[in-house]
């Protein structure tokens, strides 16, 4: 009997899966495995919100596998030991499983690959599984990457995309091998009372009821803070549970009003990816310097922890900060003001920001959060880094009767539209009633600074 192993990491899904297609194609019997690994578990990554999601994704996946005649394996430890462990025990001859682009996913995969060729079993990596269009697919003419979106996503929207797989009626697992029980710890404290349930079948649900009622007004109303008329699907896309390529097959064939702003928002993703592939340190250095000399913990502690807690005394600012601790989630619009302020406004370390959303989010991912931190701090890949949004204005425009603000920040309920971006405003009985703290900077100083630091006189 011919068995193959196929390793679920950002993936965990059964429909459009090419590496669980190739390996039920070569073998009798597959073993469906996940492992949780403890070197992301020890560095952090696994912040609560991400964990918990995780668990329904995995209970989903082998609720899944079970309906099929299999079940999902799951094991913790070092990935590469433990997939040698259940080739030895599967005798398995062939491994499939998805490329991935970060860092940590490429030395994982050569390291897997060096220590299944000592065992003589295959190893066999499926491009475009957790992107649309895998890095280096799409380059320039003189670099290994796009620097800049516009050019990247003209050549990216030339590629044919693979054909989508369906998701397998059968899926055999040999008895002899064990795993954890899954979920496989007792749940997990510190996440966001209001987090999304993980999982495929929750994910195509989602997906399924933004294609019949939101993406026609993706395009004019995705930056409505107050609306929310995104599709929620980024943590599904990190961890997997729909597949981008997927996605763009069906905004396509829809062919609705939202459809092209939605796929370019999809190419993002891919762009970043592409990014990060090439340049894997800007994880946590800066893509293209500007010799900033950020205020940090030690020089600015105060005013960001007031960021952190929502309580700047800027209404839009506080709404977003409250709403990614509520929710493990924060609109598009409300993370560009937000990095924008700490960033320009606030003068402090981009990645002191991008550590606190990457604590928070249920999709934090290393290339999308780090990438975005970049490209709003001016350290990235945007064709205009001084650019510095203002809390006030852009409040007013994506938020015009104050409704997002009001929602998040109940001080500010019974106050008007036309004040409630700018509380400071009010006359001062009204101001005094009040249970709201004043900016904790002047616009025009944080302005000021910014310019000075990055040597821009006024
Ligand atoms: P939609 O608007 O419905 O978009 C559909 C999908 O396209 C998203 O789910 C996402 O996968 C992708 N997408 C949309 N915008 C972007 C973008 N600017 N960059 C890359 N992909 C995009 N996105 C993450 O998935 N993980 C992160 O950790 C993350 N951190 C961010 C940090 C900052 C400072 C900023 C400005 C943006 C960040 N984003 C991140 C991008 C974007 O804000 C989210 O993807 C989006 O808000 C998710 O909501 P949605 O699924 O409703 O998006």
């Amino acid at each position: 009997m011919h068995v193959s192993v196929v390793l679920f990491t950002a993936d965990l899904r059964l429909h459009d899966h090419p590496p669980l297609r190739a390996a039920l194609e070569a073998a009798d019997a597959v073993v469906p495995l996940f492992v949780r690994d403890r070197a992301v578990e020890a560095a952090g990554f696994a912040a609560p919100n991400r964990r918990a999601f995780l668990d329904g994704c995995l209970a989903d996946l082998d609720a899944s596998l079970r309906e099929r005649g299999g079940r999902l394996v799951v094991r913790s430890g070092d990935p590469v030991e433990e997939v040698c462990r259940v080739v030895t025990e599967a005798d398995a001859d062939e491994v499939h499983m998805s490329a991935e682009h970060s860092w940590f996913a490429v030395c994982r995969e050569q390291r897997l690959r060096s220590a299944l060729e000592r065992t003589g079993c295959r190893l066999f990596v499926h491009d475009a599984v957790t992107v649309a269009v895998p890095p280096g697919v799409v380059t320039p003419a003189s670099s290994d990457h796009f620097a800049v979106f516009t050019p990247y996503y003209r050549q990216w929207t030339q590629v044919p995309l693979r054909p989508v797989v369906g998701a397998p009626r059968r899926v055999p697992v040999p008895d002899a091998v064990r795993g954890e029980q899954v979920p496989a710890h007792d749940g997990t404290t510190g996440t966001s009372p209001d987090l999304p349930p993980g999982g495929e079948s929750e994910a195509r649900k989602q997906a399924t009821a933004y294609w019949r009622h939101g993406l026609d007004a993706y395009d004019t109303a995705r930056d409505d803070l107050a609306a929310d008329a995104t599709s929620r699907l980024s943590a599904h896309l990190h961890f997997g549970t729909l597949s981008p390529s997927e996605l763009v097959h069906r905004a396509r064939r829809g062919g609705g009003a939202g459809t092209e702003a939605f796929v370019r928002q999809l190419a993002w993703r891919d762009f970043h990816r592409q990014v990060l592939a090439a340049r894997p340190w800007t994880a946590r250095a800066d893509y293209r310097t500007k010799r900033d000399r950020w205020r940090t913990e030690r020089t600015a502690g105060a005013d960001i922890e007031a960021w952190r807690e929502g309580r700047t005394g800027y209404p839009v600012i506080d709404a977003a900060m409250r709403q990614l601790r509520q929710e493990g989630w924060m609109h598009n619009r409300a993370r560009l003001l937000t990095a924008s302020f700490l960033t320009k406004t606030l003068y402090v370390d981009w990645r002191i920001g991008a550590d606190h959303f990457l604590h928070w989010l249920v999709d934090g991912d290393v290339a999308n959060n780090q990438l975005n931190w970049q490209w709003m701090a001016g350290t990235g890949t945007d064709t205009r880094p001084n650019r510095v949004l203002n809390p006030v204005t852009q409040a007013k425009k994506y938020d015009p009767q104050g409704t997002y603000v009001r929602r998040w920040v109940p001080e500010l309920a019974d106050v008007e539209a036309a004040s409630v971006h700018e509380p400071w405003k009010l006359p001062g009985l009204d101001r005094a009633a009040l249970d709201y703290p004043d900016p904790i900077v002047e616009l025009s100083d944080g302005l000021d600074r910014f310019r000075r630091a990055r040597g821009k006189q006024q």
